[in-house]
């Protein structure tokens, strides 16, 4: 377990259970930085760029403080616009969605004021709303705050920018001195230090660095003692988690190389792209990478430079990289927000100097964890998804993809659903296609015409 893991935080077992249902695998580094501090009762400043997921911070910290049987308003969300209200609102209901009962209610200006009132009158636990119309509900006694716990303002930068200064004043005059507070913010400008003196108790700041968003990828590192043990490292990770894509990052093209070697003989499909391959040869190797026929590319950095490849499921370092910076790029590549990327690291001793610089770049200790048993080494590999077929004919021969996603689907040939991506180049095409379809997709090529000529076609293998 590491300290990305929602596990590691003491939430009720409503709250966590709920999590990985909502996709949530790992915290992302606000989460991780901010989630102990709030649960431990803290005030906090926390400064992290749009998108870094602010929003399930605070609203765990939130859902984790209220007492669901006390029915009076614990905690007030104040947002800048009825906009960004609504969605706070809308990932707190879903964060509660395993917690019995939590009443969560919106109050934003430019809404009927009316059926405010009446929902008031029926109680909330949690209320999220801009400030304008917050404060004329407590001005008209509509709104009681006397049982505040916590209060969260988000999107601070903008709230101030936007002149909420005076109200807010006027909204925590309202509420229990004894109560905490948190407060969230893109930026981090004097405004806010001003206002976080006045509104909160000796509060604690958390600054996420915009560098540093590659920590939001779930990492892990692995110890190893010599080149023949990181061979065999990197086939444990992939025989474990059989990813469908995935790169391992070498420093040398002879470690490409040698690790692909390796993996072969292991029976995984993959490919070595290194600067020495011909144009050709490359293309196709990226082909077959993003078609999904081939599930390990093994490349170095200026080899994978230009890879465009929208989903990876998993870096493997084989060497940390020489650069911090370059490191960072190399994780980036796997999913946004931890969604599904893994990032997996193999280091030994030489490179405790490159460790400790990515320690300090990410302001985070790296603890090595245990790798895959050996037991993963007798499983028989696993065979990517498609497969992928290269027609003899291109743009050249004015082949398009229409072409041969026709050709393929007509009476006696395969589902459309089982046709994966088409390149198409000068003089050749490829098609993947699933597996357990790859001979009857080859026989239909065959056998049919595209653009009035037959074609040669053959399986990569
Ligand atoms: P911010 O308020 O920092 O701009 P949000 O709270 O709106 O960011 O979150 C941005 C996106 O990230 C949302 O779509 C949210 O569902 C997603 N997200 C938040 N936390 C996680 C997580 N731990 N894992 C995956 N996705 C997450
Ligand atoms: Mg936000």
């Amino acid at each position: 377990m590491n300290h990305y893991d929602f596990a590691s935080l003491s939430l009720k077992s409503g709250l966590r259970n709920n999590l990985s249902s909502l996709g949530y695998q790992q915290m992302t580094a606000v989460q991780a930085g901010a989630l102990p501090r709030i649960l431990d009762g803290v005030d906090l400043i926390a400064q992290a760029k749009t998108g870094s997921g602010k929003t399930v911070a605070f609203g765990l910290g939130v859902l984790q403080k209220l007492e669901v049987k006390r029915f009076a308003v614990q905690s007030l969300v104040l947002c800048p616009t009825r906009e960004l209200a609504d969605q706070v609102a809308r990932e707190l209901r879903k964060l509660a969605r395993g917690v019995h009962n939590v009443k969560v209610l919106t109050l934003c200006g430019g809404m009927p004021f009316g059926p405010q009132v009446g929902s008031l009158e029926h109680g909330a636990h949690i209320i999220v709303g801009t400030p304008g119309r917050v404060e004329e509900h407590l001005r008209k006694g509509n709104l009681k705050l006397d049982a505040l716990s916590m209060l969260v303002l988000d999107e601070a930068d903008r709230m101030l920018e936007m002149g909420f200064q005076a109200t807010l004043d006027a909204i925590v005059e309202k509420m229990p001195k004894q109560r905490q507070t948190l407060l969230f913010s893109a930026t981090y400008p004097d405004e806010i230090r001003v206002i976080s003196k006045r509104v909160m108790n000796q509060p604690e700041l958390l600054q996420i660095k915009e560098q540093h968003s590659a920590t939001t990828i779930a990492q892990s590192f692995y110890y190893v003692n010599d080149n023949a043990e990181r061979v065999e490292a990197v086939l444990r990770l992939l025989l474990e988690h059989r990813p469908d894509s995935a790169v391992v990052f070498c420093n040398t093209r002879r470690d490409t190389e040698e690790v692909a070697a390796r993996l072969r003989e292991a029976n995984l499909k993959v490919i070595a792209l290194h600067g020495e391959l011909d144009q050709r040869a490359r293309d196709q190797a990226l082909v077959c990478f993003a078609n999904k026929s081939v599930s390990v590319l093994v490349a170095t950095d200026v080899a994978a430079r230009g890879l465009d490849i929208e989903e990876l499921d998993m870096v493997i370092n084989y060497h940390i990289a020489r650069d911090p910076e370059v490191h960072t790029h190399r994780i980036g590549r796997t999913g946004r927000a931890g969604a599904k990327g893994r990032a997996c690291s193999l280091f030994g001793d030489r490179e405790r100097q490159k460790i400790e610089r990515l320690e300090a770049q990410s302001q985070a200790t790296i603890r090595p964890e245990p790798l895959p048993t050996a037991a993963v080494l007798s499983s028989p590999g696993y065979k990517p998804a498609m497969v992928c077929l290269q027609l003899d004919s291109g743009k050249k021969q004015k082949i398009r993809p229409g072409d041969i996603l026709g050709a393929l689907t007509r009476e006696d040939g395969v589902a459309g659903k089982e046709v994966g991506k088409i390149h198409i180049f000068d003089n050749c095409a490829y098609v993947a296609v699933r597996r357990h379809v790859a001979d009857q997709a080859l026989r239909t090529l065959m056998a049919g015409k595209l653009k009035g000529r037959s074609v040669r076609v053959r399986k990569i293998r």
